[in-house]
């Protein structure tokens, strides 16, 4: 009767190395960008090792480096989106401003809006 020994191999982590590192937006560097998560704050964090541009959002435990980096460029744009559209609207304001007599707001009240009370 022989022993069966049962060796356990240790068996390699092959665990994907996710990405933290990416390319600034601002500066252009590749792989200036490192993402941090911080699990217990829920708050995912990167910066730019270059530029020393910085953001932070809030994260879930579902959310990974890469997912910090792609809010980090929604972000972007929609900063982009909103300069813009100041821009536009500046242009719009100095275009304007000829005619500035704009109508009073209608939110006078009517004197004679008071309740009927027979006595
Ligand atoms: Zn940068």
């Amino acid at each position: 009767m022989g022993k069966r020994k049962t060796k356990r191999k240790p068996q390699k982590k092959l665990k994907d190395k996710l990405d933290v590192q990416f390319n600034c937006l601002f500066c252009n560097h590749e792989n200036s960008i490192e993402c941090k998560i911080d699990h217990t704050n829920k708050v995912g964090l990167l910066s730019c090792k270059v530029c020393d541009v910085s953001w932070q959002c809030v994260v879930t435990y579902l959310d990974e480096p890469v997912d910090v980096y792609s809010g980090w460029i929604d972000a972007c744009e929609e900063v982009n989106k909103q300069k813009k559209l100041q821009a536009l609207k500046q242009r719009e304001r100095a275009t304007n401003r000829e005619d500035s007599r704009s109508p009073p707001p209608q939110d006078r009240l009517d004197p004679f809006d008071e309740d009927d009370e027979d006595y």
